[in-house]
């Protein structure tokens, strides 16, 4: 086991000082066996949330009528769920109604394919009931039970299964593949925010053209939002696709090709959030700029560091050009200043530069266009200098 389970031992053995089982589940059993970066460690227990919060003093009780809490343990956190069933997703987003139990085989034997159904005790041993470990040797993905009625329940499971490929370069096994694409008109019932997320993770893929490859050939594009009204989209993704690793990149990259599509109509359609929008907006711009002008000095000194790791991956996959971070970050510190309260002039000083004027949103385009000129390199960055050029750079007037 590696440091980062080990670390988790006693929280195990606390638990079954109480005479319960706990084991580690899910994700994190399979990627310890492909020797994957672990995301993060899931526990699952017989002790219901209830008896986990007597047993430990921080609990944090995320979702405790799914059965789900969050222990923080030696300043990390877990998430511990209870053994349970669960009944239809009839909305779509949570199942009816899910029942504890108190064995651990009913509990995996709910969980969508064959890899994520592995547990493992603390002393390594797994738990394999359905041939998740030889389904992770034949890189295969595979549904618990029979993919239709799995798919039925929950048609997130579908997308998952797309997810998975794109992450992991498996293939899907022939069953569940069919299953897919009999159970993918479900998709359109269930909640656009956690296809949402599972998309994000999808275009992030490690192996995105296995992803890709799967999402034309069962044609389940054609039930998520706006690649439904624009088969294009997909069809015409480059051979050489290249993980996005967020959905504003991912936003941007297609609203450059494929300007007909505004980033409203894509945040609205998928229920971005405003962080998402406000990037999306911002690298496409950057784009767009870069496109016309090559690496300009605004482009650089407006990326903050999410959005310069962002700006070097769309740049790569749309003009296959690789800009270095520490390129980035070079040509950053070499402006003239780094960021807007670096300026010698504030609005204070307009206002006293105009005696005339009220305060209003002419202060605020004025600093904008003094800090272009500034960051650009067309004034200096000094009071003088800056009320000088102000003389001759005439302003807006409301
Ligand atoms: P990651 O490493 O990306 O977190 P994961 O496998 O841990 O992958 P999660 O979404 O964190 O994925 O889910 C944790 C576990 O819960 C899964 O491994 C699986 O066993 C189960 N699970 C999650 N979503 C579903 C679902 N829709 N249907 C059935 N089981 C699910
Ligand atoms: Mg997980």
């Amino acid at each position: 086991l590696t440091k980062q389970f080990l670390r988790v031992i006693p929280l195990l053995e606390k638990i079954e000082e109480h005479n319960h089982e706990a084991y580690f589940v899910g994700g994190c059993v399979r990627d310890l066996i492909l020797q994957r970066p672990i995301k993060d460690i899931d526990i699952t227990t017989s002790a219901t949330p209830s008896e986990i919060q007597q047993i430990f003093p921080n609990v944090i009780p995320v979702g405790i009528e799914h059965g789900t809490v969050i222990v923080r343990f030696e300043k990390e956190s877990y998430e511990v769920t209870t053994f349970r069933t669960e009944g239809d997703y009839s909305d779509g987003r949570h199942p009816d109604h899910v029942e504890f139990i108190r064995n651990i085989e009913q509990d995996l034997e709910r969980r969508d394919f064959t890899m994520n159904a592995l547990a493992m005790d603390k002393e390594g041993n797994i738990i394999d009931l359905f041939g998740g470990k030889n389904d992770l040797e034949n890189r295969l993905i595979r549904t618990v039970g029979n993919g239709r009625e799995r798919f039925n329940e929950d048609a997130l499971r579908i997308i998952r299964a797309l997810r998975f490929s794109s992450q992991l370069g498996f293939q899907i096994e022939e069953r569940t593949y069919d299953a897919m694409v009999a159970s993918k008109q479900a998709i359109l019932d269930i909640s656009i925010e956690r296809i949402t997320k599972e998309m994000e993770l999808f275009f992030a893929g490690d192996s995105i053209k296995n992803g890709i490859n799967y999402l034309v050939k069962t044609k389940i594009s054609d039930v998520l939002p706006i690649f439904k009204d624009h088969p294009g989209l997909i069809n015409e993704l480059p051979e050489e696709m290249k993980p996005l690793h967020t959905f504003a990149e991912v936003i941007a990259y297609f609203q450059f090709r494929f300007p007909e599509i505004s980033i409203q109509q894509w945040v609205k359609a998928w229920k971005c959030s405003n962080h998402t929008k406000r990037m999306a907006d911002m690298l496409c711009s950057d784009i767009k700029r870069y496109e016309a002008n090559g690496l300009d000095e605004m482009t650089i000194y407006r990326l903050n560091e999410e959005g310069m790791k962002s700006f070097i991956r769309l740049v790569d996959l749309i003009f296959n050009v690789q800009i270095s971070l520490t390129e980035l970050h070079h040509a950053k510190e070499k402006l003239p200043i780094q960021s807007r309260s670096e300026l010698k002039i504030n609005g204070n000083h307009l206002l006293s530069f105009f005696p005339d004027r009220k305060r209003g949103s002419w202060i605020k385009q004025t600093l904008d266009k003094i800090e272009e000129a500034v960051v650009t390199g067309k004034v200096h960055n000094q009071y003088d200098e800056i009320k000088e050029w102000l003389k001759w750079n005439p302003i807006e007037t409301n």
